[in-house]
């Protein structure tokens, strides 16, 4: 089926039920505990009738449309993830970026020890023995700031072993500064690091330019070279941001996973500070498009048990197979948080000086109320159009930055593409049901 076929299919009918039909046949999906079935053509009429009772119907076949445990907003969850927006400043100008140049649209700065002490020492405070919890470090340009990163990184690890608590590091990066010694530290303390990089050498140097213009493709592809090949406890991925001026996926995608990436993926620009490089509805079809055919390839390397590592698909499969039921697209706001240069909680990495996320301090303290308001004001069951959409609880409700800064205008794309992972699943399941054993 091709995009346009996906999106259309995928429109919501019922808030309770999902049905789609591949070559295998016809599948029901329920979005309460994302439970999928194989379903007869007949069961399938008396489901899709409009004037039909769903949930009678549903439980003549013994199934209950509200079998998952109910999900009630988080109320005054743990930290397990901070994110340290070490370097409040960068040295690229790309033209879509969230935090405007790396500062948020407030004068650079850098992160001091003591702030990023403290955030640490808060994180571990409220983690018991046992857990894990995940120290994230971003900017701007987070290796601007090299010198924090490994003291916060050593201190973290110590206070790891002393407490009994273990620790995971991540770090997104333009990959500009990156030096082989990083690679060394990062492989040392097994981070996962991501390098933002927008696919072809041509396309990556039009979107991401150093702050005078030069192009950065072959500075940072010399830079990672030797991280590539030293990947072993460390896992480096990729990640394009999607823009009208990049939308040739797949070419992005063999290039990148060429390039030696454990995996790579796509993020699509919804929602730029000035408007400026972001999709607009007439783009969508063509990155679904563009999704799909990378996703054809995934299925065909899979079928011959090749690896072709396309983390979007990658991760909805898993989601998928374990029956993913989530009330918010992801943890911010909720177990994850920012924390920004000058020491304010944020709701995550992205609302850094936006009072729209503002969550207290490291001084004053986390704002549970503040917190909380916002885990019951984004619970996707509150939110419109997601109560009618079948789609919800895999979707969570879509980027909480970009829906509050630009509303939900990627749906038909979002639905449609969860049409084609579903499509996907149920092949495989067919055609390499080992992959679920061995790789989710
Ligand atoms: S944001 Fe997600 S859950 Fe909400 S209507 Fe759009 S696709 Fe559905
Ligand atoms: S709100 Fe958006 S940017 Fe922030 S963590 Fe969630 S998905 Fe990512």
């Amino acid at each position: 089926m091709n995009a346009a076929g996906l999106m259309h299919e995928s429109r919501p009918a019922s808030p309770s039920l999902h049905l789609f039909r591949s070559a295998e046949g016809d599948h029901l999906f329920l979005p309460d505990g994302s439970r999928l079935y194989d379903i007869d053509a007949a069961t399938r009429d008396v489901l899709a009738d409009p004037a039909g009772h769903v949930e009678q119907a549903l439980a003549r076949l013994g199934l209950n449309p509200h079998a998952a445990a109910p999900m009630d907003a988080v109320q005054d969850p743990p930290i397990r993830s901070l994110s340290l927006a070490v370097s409040q400043a960068c040295n690229l100008s790309c033209g879509y970026c969230y935090a405007q140049g790396g500062s948020f649209g407030a004068p650079a700065r850098q992160m001091s020890w003591p702030v990023a002490e403290q955030a640490i020492r808060t994180l571990f405070a409220e983690a018991p023995v046992g857990s894990r919890v995940v120290v994230a470090f971003l900017g701007g340009e987070p290796l601007i700031h090299r010198g924090l990163i490994r003291q916060a990184t050593t201190f973290a690890a110590e206070l790891s072993e002393h407490t009994g608590v273990r620790v995971g590091f991540s770090l997104t990066s333009n990959g500009t500064l990156v030096r082989e010694d990083d690679g060394e530290f990062f492989e040392r303390h097994g981070f996962a690091v991501t390098i933002s990089m927008d696919g072809t050498p041509e396309r990556h140097n039009q979107l991401r330019v150093f702050a005078d213009g030069r192009p950065t493709y072959r500075r940072i592809e010399e830079n990672i070279a030797p991280l590539l090949r030293m990947q072993k406890r460390m896992q480096i991925s990729a990640r394009v941001t999607v823009t009208p001026e990049n939308l040739n996926l797949r070419a992005s995608l063999d290039h990148l996973l060429g390039l030696g990436f454990h995996s790579a993926g796509f993020a699509p620009m919804l929602a730029s500070p000035s408007g400026r490089l972001q999709l607009e509805p007439r783009h969508f079809e063509t990155m679904l498009e563009q999704m799909t055919g990378c996703g054809g390839e995934f299925v065909r390397r899979t079928v011959a048990r090749e690896r072709y590592a396309f983390s979007n698909l990658t991760e909805a499969l898993r989601q998928l197979h374990r029956g993913a039921h989530r009330p918010y697209p992801c943890g911010a706001g909720a177990s994850y948080l920012g924390v920004s240069a000058s020491g304010d909680f944020t709701a995550c990495h992205r609302f850094v000086e936006d009072p729209l996320g503002a969550m207290g301090s490291l001084a004053s303290g986390l704002d549970r109320d503040r917190q909380n308001l916002w885990l019951r004001e984004r619970h996707v069951d509150t939110q419109e159009p997601c109560r009618a959409c079948w789609a919800r609880y895999l979707c969570g409700g879509g980027c909480h930055h970009e829906v509050l800064h630009r509303g939900r205008v990627a749906c038909d794309y979002i639905r449609g593409w969860l049409q084609y992972c579903l499509l996907t699943y149920v092949k495989l399941q067919r055609e390499a049901p080992w992959y679920f054993g061995s790789h989710v």
